[in-house]
């Protein structure tokens, strides 16, 4: 693997800082390259799993041991603490294994407060009605939403990593939430410049807005814009002023009806079967292919992947990477879906959970499941993830859109004699590569 030019590392974090504005060779107080880098992976590993971490807290779940892993984390950063690039790795795998455990605990913080998710259809398009469209992750915010438009007359809406909401019992019991508009986080300009409705804004991955929707547009939790009123306190009553005093949306055609809301139960209560179609050639492998979404050109390679798959394949996915290709219909395979879209992007558990019972039902190691993960990312949640997948030792995994930016060839280099980490190439190579032909 090869990437372009660029800077050996940079660290401006102290007083001794090269040329009083960065290091950018190696350090003056002499950190190399590759820890600096590496302590840069730790930090956005920690970042993401500092996102799941608040979504628990959101909903009053906490976990000390992750709170002690992310003080050492920081700690290990701060100037002339720790130089050993083999501990930054090692800390590296210890963040992965702490986000299984922040994910778990998401998880278990979902289906405590809104039950199992089950397989739900979502159509996408509006219903006539004044309405809300929800942005983000906190399915916390989404809820005190729901509670507060309840009998209101406004139709809620979901946008991006929002429509997995619609699998939770506990959430699809409100008649309101009607359903999804338009697709993956970066899609939010045109879809918020179409839909003439107040948009709420509860996590990351919101865009700067245009001035043309921005009175009508709300933040809450972490999420703050410039010029956009922020909520405070779920007290969501702004919101729902705005959705009445806004233009009523029209009814549109419903043509593309997205599937969501496979729990691991929903996917497990399928394993007798599923050992029966593998054991007779009928299902030849599972491919995961999930994470974030990107705008990068290059991404355009995960539908074309996913098109191309042989029929004998079954496809897992969750987070925003899914808005590639979950338009598509797969079908199935004697009744078990060959398109199954497990989640946000913290449903990443529920695919481990899943790849381990499969272990168990084939009696095999996770590697030597006919089981292969191809990633696609975008921020920093997705560095936790691949961390995490690192951590369970799992090998022979493809990332894309591009490799990541701040792992040097060092870096890269060591993924890939450690776990034969493969970047994206040609959707077709890559096919008969995994496929074994
Ligand atoms: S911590 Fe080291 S590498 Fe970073 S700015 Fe200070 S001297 Fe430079
Ligand atoms: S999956 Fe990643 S890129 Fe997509 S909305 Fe969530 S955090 Fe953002």
């Amino acid at each position: 693997m090869e990437k372009g030019e660029a800077l050996d590392m940079f660290c401006y974090q102290c007083s001794q800082t090269a040329r009083e504005t960065g290091c950018t060779v190696v350090g003056v107080c002499g950190k190399q390259p590759t820890v600096a880098r590496l302590q840069d992976n730790l930090l956005f590993a920690i970042k993401g799993i500092t996102a799941y971490l608040y979504h628990a807290r959101e909903l009053g779940y906490t976990d000390d041991e992750v709170d002690a892993f992310l003080e050492k984390g920081f700690f290990s950063t701060l100037t002339n603490v720790n130089f050993d690039p083999q501990e930054f790795v090692k800390l590296a795998l210890e963040a992965g294994q702490m986000n299984i455990k922040t994910m778990q605990l998401l998880k278990k913080a979902h289906i405590d407060n809104y039950g199992e998710p089950v397989p739900t259809e979502v159509p996408v398009g509006s219903v006539k009605g004044p309405g809300i469209l929800v942005t983000g992750h906190s399915l916390q915010n989404l809820e005190e939403l729901l509670k507060q438009t309840e009998g209101k007359g406004i139709n809620i809406y979901t946008h991006s990593e929002m429509l997995p909401a619609h699998g939770y019992p506990g959430l699809k019991k409100y008649k309101h939430l009607v359903g999804q508009l338009g697709g993956p986080w970066f899609d939010q300009r045109a879809t918020f410049s179409k839909y003439p409705v107040a948009i709420l804004g509860t996590s990351n991955c919101v865009l700067l807005p245009k001035e043309e929707y921005k009175e009508r547009m709300f933040t809450s939790g972490v999420a703050q814009l410039p010029g956009v009123k922020h909520i405070e306190d779920n007290d969501f009553t702004p919101v729902i002023e705005k959705a009445r005093e806004l233009p009523e949306l029209e009814d549109e055609p419903k043509d593309t009806v997205l599937t969501t809301g496979f729990g691991a139960s929903t996917v497990l209560s399928l394993a007798p079967k599923i050992k029966e179609l593998v054991e007779a050639g009928k299902i030849k492998r599972f491919i995961l292919v999930g994470g974030c979404d990107s705008p990068k050109p290059q991404a355009k390679y995960y539908r074309e992947f996913v098109e191309k798959l042989p029929q004998d394949v079954v496809v897992l996915t969750l987070a925003c990477g899914k808005y590639r290709f979950n338009d598509l219909d797969l079908g199935n395979i004697e009744g078990v879906p060959r398109l199954i879209d497990l989640g946000q992007c913290n449903d990443a558990i529920v695919a481990v959970d899943i790849a381990l019972a499969l272990t168990e039902l084939f009696g095999v190691e996770l590697n030597e499941l006919p089981l292969t993960i191809v990633l696609s990312w975008m921020e920093q949640k997705a560095a936790a993830i691949l961390w995490s997948l690192l951590a369970l030792n799992m090998k022979g995994m493809y990332i894309g859109p591009i490799l990541p930016g701040w792992a040097n060839d060092e870096i890269i280099n060591i993924l890939v004699e450690n776990y034969d980490l493969r970047p994206i190439g040609d959707p077709e190579e890559d096919i008969k590569t995994i496929m074994g032909e």
